[in-house]
């Protein structure tokens, strides 16, 4: 188990800020390509997070112990770990200085920092979040209350929220409500009483128009009420009141108030505000580490890459992502060490196994394109037991066994089946 160093940071080879998903997957796969590569990983946290067993945990699907670790415990053989944030990046100067006040230099940056959940964004949240029936599975602090406060419902309407910004796993809002409209079904009494709306900021329930249709099919058959353009702004948490910015094409942008019994809030996101003031972030909304679509390169620092949630890469944010994300960075970091061309690109790969049931996923992997792709060998727009059984069996094993120790990664796993899938018709392009 690695125990965090205290002296002779000064300098590193490679200095990856952030040890989540992103950050040691990179780690590991870096010093299995070169195991006497001088890795150094600058994480605060003592804990890493299985983030996406959040949602499994929220509905008792996965116990709550197997969504977290040790950070000691996942830091990759090889690896230095500095237990610190970053709070300056300064790249003229090819250095990090922590808020500890410590300079680091290095000679490739990777910054894998996540974003920031900005819970602030939404009036009253912050102080009525977890009281009055509001609850969210993006708190990890908050999914024992969220499970609880599901199974405890009594009837009347139900509320989920997407907001306006990019998330972390877009499907995720979707799939604590298709779970928790099971459990409303089978309690006595409960489903007939409920009215379960989803208010999403976007135009559509899932930006990729193959699996649109089956969510929206899911929604349909369950009689959930779908309402478009509707941004959660603020909670009045004792009248149990939502009040939403509606936007709707041709008409002027107004107010919209609906009472709730239930509400699950999933907040604005961004970059973490260290980045967003740096000089490493893209002009314009997000704050986004601004790198290359095709190389996770800097545009403008050829020694800073970065992957993830952080990066402005154009995909929907998810741990499939990185796994897309990894080996591409990491071919290309080797390579800007050795001064040599980039060559490995990115096709914008992701996944989001939509959960519409206890007992069904809809694996939605997709690329730049929005193209649906299959790494299963199945038409990837339907729901499936068998992929259900891939999310919440397998899933959590390979994270912790394979992802996080660099034994995974997408061109391997997925590539040589592309052809095959692409000649069965599997990866359909969209209409
Ligand atoms: C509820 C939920 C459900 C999800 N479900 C899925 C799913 O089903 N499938 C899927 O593919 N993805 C899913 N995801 C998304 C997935 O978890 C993320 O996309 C993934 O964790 C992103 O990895 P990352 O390395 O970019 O960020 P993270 O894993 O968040 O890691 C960022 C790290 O940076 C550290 N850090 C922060 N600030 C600093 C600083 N100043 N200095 C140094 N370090 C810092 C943090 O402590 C953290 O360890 C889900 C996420 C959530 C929240």
């Amino acid at each position: 188990m690695a125990e965090p160093g205290s002296i002779g940071h000064g300098h590193h080879q490679v200095l990856i800020v952030g040890g989540g998903s992103g950050g040691l997957t990179v780690a590991s796969q870096l010093l299995r390509a070169r195991p006497e590569l001088d890795v150094a990983i600058l994480e605060p946290s003592s804990v890493h997070e299985y983030q996406s067993g959040w949602i499994l945990a929220g509905a008792g699907l996965l116990p709550y112990g197997e969504t977290h670790r040790p950070e000691a415990a996942v830091i990759p053989a090889g690896a230095t770990w500095i237990q610190g944030s970053a709070a300056t990046f300064e790249p003229e100067a090819h250095r990090v200085i922590t808020a500890a006040g410590e300079s680091i230099s290095y000679d490739v940056l990777v910054v894998a920092m996540g974003l920031q959940l900005n819970w602030s964004a939404i009036k009253g949240l912050p102080e009525g979040l977890g009281h009055h029936g509001i609850v969210s599975n993006y708190s990890h602090a908050h999914i024992a209350t969220t499970w609880e406060t599901i199974r405890g419902f009594q009837g009347g309407t139900a509320l989920f929220t997407h907001p306006a910004t990019p998330i972390k796993c877009g499907g995720a809002p979707q799939k604590v409500m298709y779970l928790a409209d099971d459990v409303f079904q089978a309690t006595s009494g409960v489903g007939v009483n409920t009215h379960v709306i989803f208010c999403t900021a976007l135009a559509q329930l899932y930006p990729v128009k193959a699996y649109n249709a089956t969510v929206e099919r899911v929604a349909a058959r369950r009689g959930i009420e779908t309402r478009l353009l509707h941004n959660l702004i603020e909670v009045r948490p004792e009248e149990q009141v939502a009040v939403f910015d509606v936007r709707e094409e041709g008409r002027e942008p107004f107010r919209e108030e609906i009472r709730f019994d239930l509400l699950h809030v999933v907040p604005a996101m961004a970059a973490p505000d260290v980045v967003a003031h740096s000089p490493l972030a893209i002009e314009g909304p997000g704050g986004w580490v601004e790198v290359n679509k095709d190389t996770c390169q800097h545009k403008r620092f050829a020694d800073v890459f970065a992957l993830g949630d952080v990066s402005s890469l154009p995909t929907s944010k998810s741990l499939a992502a990185i796994r897309g994300q990894a080996p591409v960075l990491v071919a290309n970091l080797l390579a800007q060490l050795d001064g040599r061309p980039l060559a490995a690109n990115y096709d914008g790969y992701t996944a989001c196994p939509l959960i519409t049931s206890f007992h069904s996923v809809v694996m939605a992997e997709f690329d730049y394109d929005l193209q649906p792709v299959s790494s299963f060998l199945v038409d990837p727009t339907q729901e499936r037991w068998s992929m259900f059984l891939v999310e919440t069996r397998v899933f959590p094993w390979v994270y912790w066994h394979r992802v996080l120790k660099g034994r995974l990664h997408e061109s391997r796993f997925l590539k040589p089946f592309k052809p095959l899938v692409r000649a069965l018709g599997l990866a359909r392009k969209e209409s």
